[in-house]
């Protein structure tokens, strides 16, 4: 659906190219660094995207046309890299697959449903700031100090 995102490493400055499903966590070549994981996934390659993730799923089902989408979308493209590594952020357009709308039974959006695996954990409907949704997030999925090495 959509092809490699090249990420702008946060310690070196390192870019490199990202792809939408992977066995493993993106880590920046240069220095190790866990790099953000954000990206989008469709009916076909849903499964592939989210449900094999190695690491949890912030799923945002949105679409062009909802302005509260616009509120939580800088808030989870944030939340992508204070959790790089420890969280990957899949956003779901519902206008182009309604298949996963309804097979998650989302009535509005933004709805944002918390993945490990192919299970989901919890979900919320609403704009959520990034104070609201981190702490949402930070309540479900506490974070794991080993997982981001220190910035040297
Ligand atoms: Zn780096």
């Amino acid at each position: 659906m959509n092809g490699p995102q090249v990420v702008a490493c946060p310690n070196c400055g390192q870019k490199t190219r990202v792809r939408s499903a992977a066995q493993g966590v993106p880590h920046c070549p240069k220095c190790g660094r866990a790099l953000q994981w954000l990206t989008e996934a469709g009916a076909a390659d849903f499964t592939a995207v989210a449900e094999k993730s190695p690491i949890p799923v912030l799923i945002d089902f949105w679409a062009p046309w909802c302005a509260p989408c616009r509120i939580v979308a800088p808030a989870v493209e944030r939340l992508s890299q204070e959790r790089a590594g420890e969280l990957k952020v899949v956003k779901v357009n519902t206008d182009l697959a309604p298949a996963l709308q309804e097979r998650f039974g989302i009535r509005g959006i933004p709805t944002l449903v918390l993945m490990e695996g192919a299970r989901e954990r919890d979900r919320v409907t609403g704009a959520l700031n990034l104070n609201a949704l981190r702490q949402w997030v930070e309540q479900r999925l506490p974070a794991s100090p080993k997982t981001q090495p220190p910035v040297k």
